[in-house]
């Protein structure tokens, strides 16, 4: 007999409602979309609605291997827990590491996290999601206090100016595309910029698309800062009443960008394009706008993301229907992970390292080895394993072989390492091939947690079908692993319920009545029943004695999460990408996601309707360099920077400018020999962020 179940799409940030009909008997599910979720009403894109057809058993990972062997539960967590004990024992515990992702639920990242910074007593966790949003993170941060989305996605059908900066929106969050598009159709009268060196699906419908030249976005937005200053059109009883430091950051932003010829050169952008971007947003009061990986993923992306929120905070411009500055995530749940503390520089429940946030989160662990400084980043991570400096790695649900920059220095790196365990729910991939154990993880579908969307919906995540072979939750796991390791008391969970009561109970908790501010709050779920918690409707944080119900928006009235309840402004001189074009590399890789795949293709490449968009590897480069090469399309192409090589089919298009290619970051070794493109991209991350330039690497492309 069927059944239908609410769940959560497994894909992008967008994070939309699923319902599922199943047939538990034939593994059978049939997949529409959940007209209850705020996040999609009903609609779903061709990733979501092809997950019935990505269940299958075949490639599954279904037992613990240790050495490629197959073996108990039992034995391979003892490998894992002793690996680690004797290591930490001879080294101390910045010799391991987990690398985790925004694939886990909240609840296993939760106990990960726990594991990491309370009891093996390192801040070695990061998480993939470093790669997606952690300049974001650090925007957030240092204009409001705290981590902090002040808007949410009704505010795209509020807006009357939607700018959307390097985003393929169409492609990359299609729903809240999809969205967008038919309220632009419904009301002509609203406008959208699309802020993209590229000429993506999202300019179908764009009013106006400004292709500026890579990496230039803090010029464009301190250009907009200074023109709304220099025409009167600042919101100075905002700025006077809620916020700090506005005089130095209009000092850069004129000292970079006042003159708009010199600007329009810089930006390489039509003068008239530009001064109509800068018309419309001074006379629109309701502007939003999103960005997301473009914007992000680059060495200077922190200081983007700051001129954008200027931007915003000049004008009073958040907080309020259709108004703010938007940060659009890549996964299911990075912010989540963000909650909870995934990133390495984090503690839980947007704590900090320092002293007091310290004490709260090591007193309600009661941990005996809490972590007192940050751990290492993603790549910086990496670097210290090859360098023998971490020993042991942990990673779980993510392909770092194909997904991280500089990819052949992660093989390097893991055949460094003394102890290299995966979790997974698929047996063979780039990464697993490099484990001397691998852990069977549950899949979508037979999973059961949250996740948080990007407007801070919590949602849930539900079981639809009995796990396959013998896989665990990764919460199971790693606790598993936890009470091996001696930490009983602490890491008996009976269920995921159990986890999340005690997350909601540590976004609250206080040592001393004067802490701190603190904006992630779901403390009214503390004690939340188990029946209840299998039943939680979508709602976005905080939920609280004050916002019982959830909040739509921050920041209105001011009352930021800062000392004094002030914003702050941020004086940001521009800077452009970490490595220059030359002689021997004169392009420049841009890469970036496609419409039908996801990540490192491990469950999309399932589904056939999904491979039939586009099904290899391409390189998009512009006709006049095409020329100069010698190339034309159709032709397999060697992409060569200074870290790397990778082979790509040519596509001749004006869609990317000149001097520019780019390239999807999707294909793995085993889908295709050569053409992972992060073997190509620089390691070279923002120096606030870590989050690498993804973006930008120097290149030369040759006939093969
Ligand atoms: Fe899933 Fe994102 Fe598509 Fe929604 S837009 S169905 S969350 S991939």
């Amino acid at each position: 007999m069927n059944q239908a179940i609410n769940t959560t799409c497994a894909y992008c940030g967008v994070g939309c409602g699923i319902k599922a009909d199943v047939n538990k008997t034939t593994r059978e599910i049939s997949i529409i979309g959940s007209d209850q979720h705020p996040a999609n009403y009903g609609r779903l894109c061709s990733k979501g609605t092809a997950l019935g057809n990505t269940l299958e058993e075949k490639g599954r990972l279904l037992s613990p291997l240790v050495k490629g062997q197959k073996t108990s539960w039992s034995s391979a967590i003892d490998h894992v827990a002793n690996g680690f004990q004797s290591i930490i024992e001879q080294h101390g515990p910045d010799a391991v590491a987990f690398y985790v992702s925004g694939q886990l639920l909240t609840e296993d990242y939760y106990v990960a996290n726990k594991l990491m910074k309370g009891f093996m007593g390192s801040g070695n966790i990061d998480t993939n999601s470093r790669l997606c949003m952690s300049s974001s993170v650090v925007g957030h941060k240092r204009a409001f206090g705290t981590d902090t989305v002040p808007g949410c996605y009704e505010d795209f059908e509020k807006a009357k100016l939607i700018t959307l900066v390097g985003s393929n929106t169409a492609w990359c969050h299609p729903v809240l595309f999809q969205r967008i598009k038919r309220y632009k159709a419904n009301n002509p009268d609203v406008k959208v910029v699309v802020i993209d060196p590229r000429k993506t699906a999202t300019c179908d419908i764009a009013d106006l698309h400004i292709p500026l030249a890579l990496g230039t976005d803090s010029w464009l937005f301190n250009g907009l800062l200074h023109y709304l200053a220099d025409n009167d059109y600042l919101n100075q009883e905002f700025i006077y009443q809620h916020c700090n430091g506005f005089d130095a950051a209009l000092e850069s932003a004129a000292s970079s960008s006042a003159d708009l010829k010199h600007l329009s050169k810089i930006l390489s952008v039509e003068l008239t394009t530009l001064k109509t971007f800068f018309k419309w947003f001074a006379n629109t009061e309701q502007a939003v706008t999103l960005y997301s990986q473009g914007v992000n993923q680059s060495s200077s992306g922190s200081d983007k993301v700051n001129t954008i929120i200027n931007c915003h905070l000049a004008t009073g411009r958040i907080g309020r229907p259709g108004m703010g500055p938007f940060s659009m995530t890549g996964q299911p749940n990075a912010m989540g992970g963000r909650e909870v503390g995934g990133l390495a520089n984090t503690l839980a429940a947007h704590l900090e390292f320092n002293d007091s946030d310290i004490e709260i989160v090591k007193t309600f662990w009661d941990a005996p080895n809490m972590a007192h400084k940050p751990g290492r980043m993603a790549v910086d991570m990496f670097e210290a394993i090859e360098r023998g400096e971490i020993k042991a790695v942990w990673i779980m649900a993510t392909n770092p072989v194909v997904s991280l920059p500089n990819a052949d220095q992660i093989k390097r790196a893991l055949n460094q390492a003394e102890l290299v365990i995966v979790s997974d729910c698929i047996e063979k991939t780039d990464t697993t091939a490099y484990a001397d154990v691998c852990l069977p993880a549950l899949g979508w579908s037979e999973k059961d947690g949250t996740v948080t969307n990007s407007e801070r919906r919590i949602s849930r995540q539900r079981a639809l079908l009995e796990p396959l072979g013998e896989a665990k939750p990764d919460w199971w796991i790693i606790c598993q692993v936890a009470q091996a390791m001696g930490f009983k008391e602490s890491f008996d969970y009976p269920d995921a319920a159990s986890i999340f009561r005690e997350h909601a109970q540590l976004s609250g908790y206080k040592n001393t009545p004067e802490e701190r501010l603190r904006d992630f709050d779901i403390s009214r779920l503390s004690s939340i029943s188990s029946d209840d918690y299998d039943n939680l409707n979508p709602f976005q944080w905080p939920i609280n004695d004050s916002y019982p119900q959830g909040r739509e928006r921050f920041f209105a009235q001011g009352d930021f999460f800062t000392p004094d309840r002030k914003a702050n402004f941020l004086a940001i001189e521009p800077n452009l990408p970490k490595e220059k074009t030359s002689k021997q590399y004169p392009l420049k890789l841009n890469t970036g996601r496609i419409r039908d795949q996801w990540h490192t293709m491990t469950r999309t490449a399932l589904a056939a309707q999904l491979n039939q968009h586009i099904n290899e590897p391409f390189l998009q480069m512009h006709p006049t360099d095409a020329q100069q090469q010698n190339v034309h399309t159709g032709q397999i192409v060697q992409v060569t920077s200074q870290w790397g090589q990778m082979l790509a089919k040519l596509e001749v298009t004006d869609n990317v400018k000149q001097g520019d290619v780019f390239a999807p970051m999707h294909w793995t070794e085993q889908l295709s020999s050569r053409g992972r493109i992060n073997t190509v991209v620089n390691p070279h991350v923002d120096p606030f962020s870590k989050q690498p330039e993804s973006k930008h690497t120097p290149v030369n492309v040759h006939a093969f």
